[in-house]
């Protein structure tokens, strides 16, 4: 979608579309906001409405540029990803292939690059990719997606525009509204197709997707504090095993599985 359809921070995408449309184009950027928020989506459509010829500053999702930024063509466009099998991190060799691709010629105007879990990346990787933002090649538009941006150096930064999303203030109340739905047809033993309903009518998309999981996570745990009268009906132990499940079922989403796939799974194994 368009940049202006990120209704949830209306406020920032209005600065970001009037900043770009008037030519400024930074060559870092720190884009930051909870799990719940599709950072990577807003990346893409922020990286659309930086390549867009027909809507610049917003994106048509028409266009070659944005259709190809939309289904993962574009030849200009470089991912990174946090590795590992327990603790994932970015490291050094997935910045060191970057640089080696930011060096290629680009097909259109510039070369862009997403660096997800940004703030996971390790010293090393970080002070390598200080050079790059040092003395960019021109054009080139490097995003670092975040969580906190605390873990990252000071020197990285002070590099780079930040932009928060906030996701909106009001989803939280909405997601709690959903999730303890959910909750109440656990605890109640609810049948696997009524517990597939309630989620197919909350769950549109990845990032409803994450919002669940953050409200299921919060009455979990609020239930094992016992501010939560249904606490009472479950064990402790039952409980622990959801919230584990639920922790579970975020890294499957951060790894790209299928999120109808990963919160079916998830409540059959709190369900059974
Ligand atoms: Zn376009």
């Amino acid at each position: 979608m368009s940049l202006s359809n990120w209704k949830s921070d209306e406020k920032l995408v209005g600065r970001i579309s009037a900043s770009l449309r008037g030519g400024n184009v930074s060559h870092a950027y720190i884009i930051e906001g909870d799990n719940c928020v599709d950072k990577e989506a807003f990346a893409r459509d922020f990286l659309k409405a930086v390549c867009c010829m027909e809507s610049p500053g917003d994106g048509c999702d028409r266009c070659v540029s944005c259709r190809k930024i939309d289904h993962d063509n574009c030849e200009d466009l470089y991912y990174v990803r946090a590795e590992g099998t327990t603790t994932k991190s970015v490291k050094d060799d997935a910045i060191t292939e970057l640089q080696e691709n930011l060096k290629k010629k680009p097909n259109g105007s510039r070369n862009m690059a997403i660096i997800c879990n940004a703030d996971t990346m390790t010293k090393r990787a970080q002070n390598r990719l200080l050079k790059t933002l040092e003395e960019p090649y021109p054009g080139t538009v490097i995003i670092l997606l975040s969580e906190n941006r605390e873990n990252l150096l000071d020197t990285i930064k002070s590099r780079c525009i930040f932009y928060r999303l906030s996701g909106g203030e009001d989803t939280g109340a909405e997601s709690l509204k959903d999730a303890s739905k959910l909750v109440d047809a656990l605890i109640e033993g609810e049948k696997f197709f009524t517990l597939k309903q309630i989620l197919s009518k909350s769950v549109k998309n990845r990032e409803d997707a994450f919002r669940m999981l953050d409200g299921l996570e919060r009455i979990y745990r609020s239930l094992l504090l016992e501010k939560d009268p249904r606490g009472r009906l479950l064990k402790k132990e039952e409980i622990f095993m959801a919230v584990s499940l639920i922790e579970e079922a975020r890294r499957d989403l951060i790894m790209n599985v299928n999120y109808n796939y990963a919160l079916k799974n998830l409540v059959l194994k709190i369900g059974g």
